[in-house]
């Protein structure tokens, strides 16, 4: 296809803005950060004075430096604070090039000064600390903040900042920046061989086309099994005293535990198969009603949209895709050998059945993968010949 091949671009940068819907835990840190921001700027700043004042030489201590005096400042996202000192000697930087443009550095105010902080992404081999869902944006500390976009990014973009700002109004927009240098990657096309298909499952995560279960670590598992206890132990403690705050720090921290597995877990695995396989295909099943069936409180969000989301975008950046196909395609009561439709579906608790039509037997789960890649790689192919001969 002409046009679609790289091209060494130099880098270049889009800015998304987005509408962010902070729930009342998240917007009090959100204050909280505008807050440290202000106060690490003008601390920052003041001894920066100070020490050119004393020896002439243009120095400006770093964040941490405060910690120790001012231990509220460890509460918010450090990549905040130490944006605060890059924004400061950026303005100096500016300053000294050009100062009949650009006014010496000043000390913010509440008043006069808009609320706002910036925090950069950094990329684990666990995966990023700030990335984007279907309906939310992920950020270190505040986690999932609902998230209304009007545009979204190509899967090959790289996010590599979040700014947050506050109107006077009251409004709270995100500006992400993405780089979207390179290049669009060369698209890859898919072959039976090569692509893969997976079924949602509850007890196994997924069953993939291959017959191979997902069979995440213990995490659900063991994990739901101490919060229930936790819970537990907190019927029977005095609401306000001592024992009782301490356990719900306790519960606080094996959620957060819990919420740090599952985000490892579906990272790892997702890159996994989007390195190994060229498609993907999965039924478009109403994520949230999924999570709803398995949610135990909010903890026990199974994660399979945010990997479906992982899937998107890992493929995409190799130039491979995500067939989606039909939430009410009947993935598990079609036979994969004869394709008869059976007219009622298939009990979950089922794990194998027989077509009445052909005799095969069929693993539930499996036959329903196959039946999505089937399905995917169909959509697929009839897509191409459709822009062929347009
Ligand atoms: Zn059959």
């Amino acid at each position: 296809m002409a046009g679609r091949q790289s091209k060494a671009n130099p880098t270049q940068y889009t800015t998304l803005k987005v509408r962010l819907y902070p729930n009342a835990e998240q917007m009090a840190l959100f204050e909280k950060t505008f807050g440290c921001c202000r106060y690490i700027w003008n601390q920052m700043l003041s001894d920066q004075q100070r020490f050119y004042a004393e020896t002439g030489a243009f120095f400006i201590p770093t964040p941490a430096k405060y910690k120790n005096e001012a231990s509220f400042l460890k509460e918010v996202d450090s990549q905040a604070l130490i944006q605060e000192h890059n924004k400061l000697n950026q303005a100096f930087r500016v300053f000294f090039k050009d100062p009949e443009h650009f006014g010496h550095p000043n000390f913010k105010r509440k008043k006069t000064d808009r609320d706002s902080f910036t925090a950069c992404n950094h990329e684990f081999t666990s995966g990023p600390t700030i990335y984007i869902t279907k309906d939310g944006v992920r950020m270190t500390k505040a986690g999932i903040v609902r998230a209304k976009f009007s545009r979204r990014p190509q899967g090959w973009w790289k996010l590599k900042r979040i700014t947050v700002e506050k109107t006077r109004s009251g409004k709270y927009y995100g500006y992400i920046l993405y780089e979207n240098t390179d290049k669009m990657p060369v698209p890859v096309t898919p072959s039976e061989d090569t692509t893969l298909g997976l079924k949602y499952s509850m007890r196994h995560f997924y069953v993939d086309s291959s017959g191979a279960a997902a069979d995440p670590p213990q995490w659900r598992k063991v994990s739901q099994d101490k919060l229930a206890k936790i819970q537990r132990s907190l019927n029977r403690k005095q609401p306000g005293s001592k024992n009782y705050q301490e356990t719900v720090q306790k519960f606080y921290r094996l959620h957060e535990h819990i919420t740090n597995q599952r985000r490892d877990y579906v990272h790892k695995e997702s890159r996994r198969i989007a390195n190994a396989w060229d498609a993907v295909c999965m039924r478009a099943d109403e994520m949230r009603e999924l999570d709803k069936i398995t949610s135990l409180g909010n903890v026990g969000d199974s994660g399979f949209g945010m990997f479906r989301e992982c899937l998107r975008y890992k493929l995409a950046r190799q130039g491979k895709q995500l067939l989606i196909v039909d939430r009410y395609f009947p993935s598990t009561r079609t036979c994969f050998v004869c394709e008869t439709v059976m007219p009622v579906e298939i009990s979950t608790r089922r794990r194998t059945w027989t077509c009445p039509h052909c005799g095969a037997v069929l693993k539930r789960e499996e036959n329903a993968a196959l039946n999505i890649k089937a399905q995917g790689l169909a959509q697929y192919f009839r897509m191409q010949e459709q822009r062929q001969s347009a």
